[in-house]
């Protein structure tokens, strides 16, 4: 972590967004987010589908560009330099650069399928930041060990679950020891049984302080270790509380209606 972004971490939201919009053709998707997510917050984004979740959670690691509004994420404005008094797009490797402090973690695992468990998760830190074999190796074991997969490192992804591909792709994306982590509903592609092994993973995480935002439809895990809820509705927040109050006492028709589906 670098001291700017120790020094924000210690004093500020580690996550910014302000007016946040975003359209596909003319069909605006995002019509003004606001967020804050402070270190050590587990955010949780509800919603029903369309309404917005994965585009938010691709402008703020700049998988998509945004067309209005701004974001901050890890004390640095997301996909922009401020420079001569002037905004600059960020060039492709500059936003690769800002990418790698976000880590994510997709509902597909997208694991490298010719790569070993071990091999996956040092790909990134031996590749990207120069860190040495023996260094990875040593982090990437650690990892396994804490999302359970300490005796899988030599299996193949094809010789693993559903569930356990996805804790190899958490530990993946930890390897790269980002302060901030974005799950956009990691649970949702697996077989019921192998649920709960993916967020007992997370809660985890999320128990050692990690900064988590996590698009989910698991209300249990929101109501666990949530520290606030958003719900998104039409490309906007329509509620944002403690989870008792938004999953529990949700103010708005769209919320309670959403959540009679869902609950
Ligand atoms: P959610 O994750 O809440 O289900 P999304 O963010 O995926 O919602 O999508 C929001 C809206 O944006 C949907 O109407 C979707 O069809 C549209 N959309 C998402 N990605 C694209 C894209 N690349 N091109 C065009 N429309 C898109
Ligand atoms: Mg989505």
């Amino acid at each position: 972590m670098s001291a700017q972004v120790m020094e924000q971490a210690t004093t500020g939201p580690l996550v910014r967004a302000r007016g946040v919009r975003k359209s596909y053709g003319g069909t605006e998707v995002l019509k003004g987010i606001d967020l804050d997510v402070h270190p050590g917050d587990v955010t949780c984004i509800l919603g029903p589908s369309g309404s917005g979740k994965s585009t938010f959670l691709r402008c703020i690691n700049h998988l998509e560009s945004i067309d209005g509004g701004w974001i901050e994420a890890n004390g640095e404005l997301v996909g922009y330099r401020r420079k001569d008094a002037r905004i600059h797009e960020l060039r492709p490797r500059e936003a690769a650069r800002q990418r790698e402090d976000i880590g994510m973690v997709f509902q597909r695992f997208n694991l490298f399928p010719h790569l070993t468990v071990l091999q996956n998760v040092c790909h990134a830190p031996v590749l990207v930041r120069k860190e040495s074999r023996a260094a990875a190796r040593a982090h990437a074991r650690e990892l396994l060990e804490r999302v359970g997969l300490g005796d899988k490192e030599d299996r193949y992804p094809a010789q693993l679950s559903g569930g356990q591909q996805q804790r190899v792709a958490i530990a993946r994306a930890l390897a790269m020891r980002p302060p901030l982590m974005l799950f956009d509903e990691p649970t949702s592609a697996l077989d019921p049984e192998l649920v709960g092994e993916v967020l007992d993973a997370m809660k985890s995480l999320a128990r050692d302080g990690m900064t988590m935002i996590v698009v989910t439809h698991e209300m249990g895990f929101a109501r666990e270790v949530a520290t606030s809820v958003v719900f998104m509705d039409d490309g906007t927040v329509v509620e944002t509380g403690s989870a008792a109050q938004v999953i529990g006492a949700p103010q708005h028709e769209r919320t309670r209606a959403f959540l009679s589906k869902v609950l």
